[in-house]
This record gives structure tokens, sequence and C-alpha cells, in this order.
């Protein structure tokens, strides 16, 4: 199948699964994982309508922004950042993945004097190949970045683990609201939006029935890597 068909079933599924549990389709954003696929494919995407892109290296997602920076998209930084990188970062970019206190510190020197929108992701599945901070250091982290103003916190994200285990998956992705919904009741970061990045190719259906906001999908829209 082409990527406008694939875009056009994902789509569909996308509203399937809110309708399902009542939620509107417009609650859900589709960031479409265009890693390790050329800048042509993301075009492809780009003139369907699709305007959020994920990629999982900071230098991959500069070159694809370089290449179509006549088209109006919205980049998201989905894959781990290295301190080291990020004064590679854009200002436009929507970070995913602030996991540790080195990384907020880096981020505040950065971006200090400007706002940098981050969602802090959360391992909670517990598995040791996946990252996100340990939910037993949520709370030091989330201190730390309450102190660093130029971080704009607007909600958390994370990664299911990789089974057919459904209630396992579930868990997860509920246990990453109860997060969230924590953050909100607390008011604990100013002009915190309630985001909830979860759900990919294989569990967003699950996600979305969890209260996800963001779906990352790749495989299932641009094929396999
Ligand atoms: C690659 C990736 C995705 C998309 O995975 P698919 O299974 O291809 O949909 C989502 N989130 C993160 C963090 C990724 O690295």
């Amino acid at each position: 199948m082409s990527i406008p068909e694939n875009l056009q079933r994902v789509r569909a599924e996308i509203a399937a699964a809110c309708a399902r549990v009542g939620r509107s389709t417009d609650s859900v954003h589709l960031v479409a994982v265009s890693k390790t696929h050329p800048a042509a494919f993301v075009e492809q995407a780009a003139l369907k309508g699709q305007v959020d892109f994920g990629e999982n290296r900071i230098a991959e997602l500069e070159e694809k922004r370089t290449a179509l920076q006549a088209l109006p998209l919205q980049w998201h930084l989905i894959g781990q950042l290295q301190t080291n990188k990020v004064k590679l970062l854009h200002g436009d970019t929507i970070l995913h993945s602030l996991d540790r206190i080195s990384l907020a510190e880096k981020l505040q020197s950065r971006f200090a004097g400007e706002r940098i929108r981050c969602l802090i992701q959360v391992n909670c599945s517990g598995e040791a190949s996946k990252s996100g901070v340990d939910p037993k250091e949520f709370d030091a982290l989330i201190d730390a970045v309450a102190a660093r103003p130029a971080i704009q916190v607007m909600g958390l994200m994370t990664m299911a683990e990789n089974t057919h285990d459904e209630i396992a998956v579930r868990r997860s992705f509920a246990q990453l609201r109860q997060f969230s919904e924590r953050l909100a009741a607390q008011h604990f970061f100013a002009g915190y939006a309630g985001w909830l990045s979860m759900g990919m190719s294989g569990d967003f259906p699950l996600a979305i029935a969890e209260g996800a906001t963001h779906v990352r999908i790749g495989s299932a829209i641009f094929g396999g890597r």
C-alpha cells in the first residue's frame, strides 16, 4: 500500500478507537514517525495534510527539517537526546524524551530566556532496555524540571512493553495517565497541557482507550524499517 493509503487507514483506525471509548477524534494527534525513511516519504504524507512528524535522532530530524523547510511541519524528537547534542535542538521542536536531571540542566542553559516544549518520558513498563525515568525517580525529576523555567512541560510520554499481553500494555498506559492526572490536580507545572504521548503502530488503540493525546505511528504509515 502507498503512504497516502496507509495514512488514510491509520486515521480511520484512530477515529474508530476514539468512537469506541466516546472520545472525539480531534482529541488525538497523529505524530507520523518517519525515522530511517527519506524526506520524500515525509513530503508524501505532508501533501495529504499530515503536519506532525517524529524522529528519534536529532541529526536526522534536522536534515529533514532543512530539506522540507518550505512545508509547514511540526517536528517531534521522540528518541533519547544526549546532553552534548542539546545544542542541535531547535526551539520549535517538541521533545518527548526528557528523562533525566542532567538533560533538564542542559535544556535550561541552552534555552534560557526562551521556552522549549517537552514531555517527560517515564519507563512505566520497567524494562531495562527502555529509556525514560524510573517511576521511583519521577518526583525528583519533576522537582528539578519545575526549577528550570525554560522547560515548558506539556505532558508525559511512555513506551509500553512489546508484548501481546494487552493487560500489561494497558497497565503502563494507565500508569502514565495517573501520573499526569496528579500533576494536573496539583497544578505542578504552570501551563501544563496534560498531553499523553503513548501508543505506536502495534498498540495505539489501547493507548487511545487509556487517554493518549498523541500517538506516535511509524511502520503502519511508512512501512517496515
Ligand atoms: C520508532 C518509534 C515509534 C514508532 O514505532 P512503530 O512501531 O513503527 O509505529 C514510536 N515511538 C518511539 C519512541 C519510537 O522510537
